[in-house]
């Protein structure tokens, strides 16, 4: 089964009609525009794709995809990321779009890549959200930092600096609170984090990545949008492209906003995460 299972189910119909006709060409439109690409990406698309096969001479839906899978893939404008280490990553993010999760997953992204990783439980606000990452640094078996609920954030993540200094840790992932991004009190809070990380390690490499739910699909650019009117945003972790038909949103984020797509969860596995790579991509997406 794709990840990617109801914009694959669809495509799949849609492609299995042999014949190229306009039938095939107006379905094809309609899902790639109500995958969140946007209506003009997915009308430039589909005129390319119409283009190109009428060039090639191309007459049935088996060749079309594989023109309309490179056409899917050219239009990226994304290189995968390559880490350097030692490495601090700042997870950002409205409350339930697969935060914790998602810092789950990295870590083990990391462990299977023979690099040490601690946590820094920043969430306190929620004695919840320190509770449940806790939980998993167990699992994973690696070193948590935390305090109790309402304690200084950045006094958390000061004292994980100093355990990753002192224990030479590759990675340090640090929670933050997530509440909504209108909140000026945690994008001060979120400031303040940066601010003691960039003074505490000034040497070590650093990432500021936010969480979203790809099934809001252009919902999230909003998010992103104003999260980066108040911190420095260089990456997305996008989660939950296993439940939705919306992947599409991919390319208005990468090619409107301007920033890349570090890592893809999708599910809720600690194993369900893909470092992004838009070949893999466009290929989970019409396989
Ligand atoms: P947080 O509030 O942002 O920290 O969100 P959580 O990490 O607690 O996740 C919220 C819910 O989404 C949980 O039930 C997760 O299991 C689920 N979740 C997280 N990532 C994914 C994903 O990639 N796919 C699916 N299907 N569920 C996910």
């Amino acid at each position: 089964m794709g990840i990617f299972k109801k914009f694959f189910d669809k495509l799949k119909y849609t492609f299995k009609k042999t014949e190229l006709n306009d039938d095939f060409y107006d379905e094809l439109e309609s899902i790639l525009i109500s995958s969140d690409m946007g209506v003009e990406t997915a009308i430039e698309i589909m005129d390319d794709l119409r283009l190109i096969c009428k060039q090639k001479l191309i007459k049935d839906t088996e060749h079309a995809q594989i023109e309309l899978k490179q056409i899917l893939i050219n239009r990226l404008n994304a290189n995968e990321i390559e880490f350097n280490y030692p490495l601090i990553i700042t997870v950002v993010g409205v409350n339930g779009v697969g935060k914790t999760t998602s810092i789950a997953k990295m870590t083990k992204y990391f462990l299977n890549k023979k690099k040490s990783v601690i946590l820094a439980a920043g969430d306190t606000f929620r004695a919840a959200a320190t509770e449940q990452l806790s939980n998993w640094a167990d699992r994973l078996k690696v070193k948590i930092i935390k305090q109790g609920e309402g304690a200084d954030s950045a006094a958390v993540v000061f004292d994980a600096i100093t355990s990753m200094k002192a224990k030479n840790n590759d990675v340090l992932i640090v929670d933050t609170a997530g509440r909504l991004h209108t909140k000026t009190n945690l994008m001060k809070e979120l400031e303040k984090i940066n601010n003691i990380i960039n003074r505490e390690y000034p040497e070590a490499k650093k990432l500021n990545l936010i969480v979203l739910d790809a099934s809001i699909g252009q919902n999230s650019i909003v998010q992103v949008k104003a999260f980066k009117d108040s911190v420095n945003i260089d990456g997305i972790i996008l989660t939950k492209l296993d439940g939705t038909a919306k992947g599409g949103v991919v390319y208005p984020i990468i090619n409107d906003l301007n920033v890349p797509i570090i890592f893809t969860g999708f599910g809720e596995g600690v194993d369900d995460l893909d470092l992004f790579n838009k070949e893999s991509f466009v290929d989970k997406i019409l396989m």
